[in-house]
């Protein structure tokens, strides 16, 4: 959300405010060349008036390509973050890496922990990510789930994606990942095997 629009949400917002009978977090964004990164900390701070909960988010370039915040973004991500929600700030700590443009050490279970669905009904890893695996939702089996959980990702050094990050976070203590290429030699050492004892019980 930036300032902009929020001079036209506000007045939805004090509804909100004054009536949600449930938990509301605003999420301000910052990086990714936008140009009025003070937008983030206004529309934190009439947040956390109205009394929501907030978070911060880097974003990475129209490119996909991860830069370090200038100093003056650093400032502001910084300030939005005491402003946030500390349940939600304990979840995100990859982020203080991404701000500096240092790759950060995590394993993403996207296409399994999480799918991102588009309009066609096609699974992909997710938004940044089109196209892997490009199942349809109707064709995706536990076997693309187990699959999808043990890749490892060549974009997650580098990857910005808050939710993925959050839904996974359990999971970077939990087994290695693999190339995919590792992924189908394991596989095709399994068949074999199986085709193996098959042929020794006839
Ligand atoms: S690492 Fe990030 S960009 Fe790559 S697939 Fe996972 S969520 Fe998508």
């Amino acid at each position: 959300m930036s300032r902009k629009s929020l001079r036209v949400l506000d007045k939805k917002l004090r509804y909100l405010a004054e009536h949600a009978d449930f938990h509301i977090n605003i999420n301000s964004v910052i990086g990714g060349g936008i140009k009025q990164p003070e937008d983030a900390l206004a529309v934190a701070q009439r947040a956390t008036e109205l009394g929501f909960s907030t978070t911060v988010g880097v974003i990475h370039d129209n490119d996909g390509t991860l830069k370090p915040l200038t100093e003056k973004e650093k400032e502001i991500f910084h300030a939005v973050k005491k402003l946030g929600n500390k349940d939600h700030a304990r979840l995100n700590w990859f982020q203080d890496s991404i701000a500096e443009g240092k790759p950060y050490e995590w394993r993403c279970r996207s296409g399994s922990r999480y799918l991102y669905i588009c309009e066609e009904g096609k699974v992909h890893w997710c938004s940044q990510q089109r196209g892997y695996p490009g199942t349809p939702l109707a064709d995706y089996t536990m076997e693309d789930f187990k699959r999808e959980y043990k890749t490892e990702k060549w974009c997650a050094p580098t990857c910005t994606i808050q939710c993925v990050h959050q839904v996974g976070i359990l999971d970077n203590w939990r087994d290695p990942q693999m190339s995919e290429g590792e992924l189908r030699k394991e596989k095709a050492r399994q068949d074999k095997e199986r085709l193996g004892q098959a042929l020794r019980a006839d």
